[in-house]
């Protein structure tokens, strides 16, 4: 039996209003989200497996410097780039990671190599790299990561005593949750983190169970906010949780677990998908970069907390 597939895009929750954003970025953003839902899509649409969908949608969202993963990324304290990233499959709950990374093109490819190759779930710094270069996956030019208005942003924090972190909270995360023909889950989610990050900060984004989570019993999750209170919080598995063993509706699960992030002080959204109807979401933020399509429908694509989706 074929079930109506359906994805959803993310490029980041965070403080995200009509007055923030320029003209150029909230129409970069938008064409991002609809160019990922375009990837994803052209999968499921020809029989492909959610997991090559959210593979797919994320790694255009990587190189579309608009986001905070891949090209475009946040600057560390240090001056460089460190990106993490995770992929899972709700079919087996395998799943693949990577953090600290700075050398990979796609993050997410390197993650979906880590997950293939089977012996491990998470793989850091630069041996994960080597690992990528032994698995043929293509190495970012020089620079390729950086953008100016990256450099803008860190050069700023810097001013103001370089302490803090992510200045202006535009989180640009990005992530994808996927339900295919075969009514199977993936989620994928990828991320250069928090401006100023430091001592080798890794946030919620490559933790399985945290700001990424497929199970084919319940739900796919791709998260985005500060990462410190997802990762407390369990984010993903949480939701997991309340709908496999309490019975929730996945919305319902959604705003009781981004509840018990903005009690711990944290503040962000997620995407969510389970075995029927269409992909959910919800932010506790201002904005979240959003997007989605299921089979025979068109791309939506949001920014602001005001925008109403038919
Ligand atoms: N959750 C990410 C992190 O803490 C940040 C984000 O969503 O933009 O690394």
């Amino acid at each position: 039996m074929t079930n109506p597939w359906t994805i959803a895009v993310h490029g980041g929750a965070g403080r995200l209003t009509r007055s923030t954003l320029t003209r150029e970025q909230d129409a970069g953003a938008r064409a991002g989200l609809t160019a990922a839902l375009a990837a994803g899509a052209a999968v499921l649409d020809t029989g492909g497996t959610a997991l090559d969908a959210v593979e797919a949608a994320v790694r255009v969202l990587e190189d579309d410097p608009h986001f905070n993963a891949g090209r475009g990324a946040v600057f560390t304290h240090d001056g460089g780039i460190e990106l993490d990233a995770a992929i899972m499959d709700g079919r087996t709950r395998g799943a693949g990671a990577v953090a600290g990374v700075t050398a990979t093109r796609s993050p997410v490819a390197l993650a979906r190599r880590v997950m293939a190759e089977g012996r491990h779930v998470l793989l850091a710094g630069p041996a994960a790299d080597s690992f990528g270069d032994s698995q043929g996956l293509e190495r970012a030019a020089p620079g390729w990561f950086e953008t100016d208005e990256r450099r803008r942003q860190y050069a700023e924090l810097m001013a103001d005593g370089g302490d803090g972190f992510d200045a202006g909270m535009k989180y640009g995360t990005v992530g994808a949750v996927a339900r295919d023909g075969a009514g199977h889950l993936a989620a994928a989610t990828s991320t250069g983190g928090v401006t100023g990050k430091r001592w080798g900060r890794i946030g919620d984004s490559p933790i399985i169970g945290a700001g990424t989570w497929a199970d084919d019993r319940s739900v796919a999750v791709s998260c985005t906010g500060s990462g410190e209170s997802f990762l407390r919080v369990g984010v993903g598995h949480e939701i997991d949780a309340r709908v496999r063993l309490a019975g929730q509706d996945a919305a319902e699960a959604t705003r009781a677990v981004l509840a018990e992030v903005e009690s711990l002080g944290g503040t962000g959204g997620a995407i969510v998908v389970g075995g029927a109807g269409p992909a959910h979401w919800a932010f506790v933020t201002p904005g979240m970069n959003r997007g989605m399509r299921s089979a025979g429908g068109e791309a939506v694509v949001a920014i602001y907390g005001d925008e109403r989706i038919a």
